[in-house]
């Protein structure tokens, strides 16, 4: 599921980066992440995966159609929230493609 240089794999890179510093600061997980955060990113790629918009992908956060399950956002939210401002410190090239994607996009809705 790490093969692909496109939007998607973008996204999931950028989620994988925010769980991990989530859960390093939450749940002191023995390996890279707990069980629940692995189901988290798991289900983050499967949803990925099965995105309509392909690689024409937008942004999760820019994205009309909100695919999560209830849960599964809230739970996202939370390590977003956490995750977001930090990310900018450990991986600033990362944070900085995916904040000027996203504020393409906002500009091209407008
Ligand atoms: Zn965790």
């Amino acid at each position: 599921m790490w093969r692909r240089k496109s939007p998607t794999e973008m996204e999931f890179n950028t989620i994988r980066v925010m769980i991990r510093i989530y859960c390093q600061q939450h749940h002191e997980p023995e390996n890279e992440l707990c069980a629940d955060c692995s189901d988290l990113l798991n289900y983050a790629a499967d949803r990925l995966d099965k995105c309509p918009f392909g690689e024409k992908k937008p942004t999760c956060e820019n994205c009309t159609i909100h695919c999560y399950q209830p849960f599964r956002r809230e739970q996202a939210r939370k390590v977003m929230r956490f995750a977001g401002p930090r990310m900018m410190w450990r991986h600033p090239i990362l944070t900085i493609i995916h904040l000027i994607k996203v504020r393409n996009e906002k500009r091209n809705t407008l």
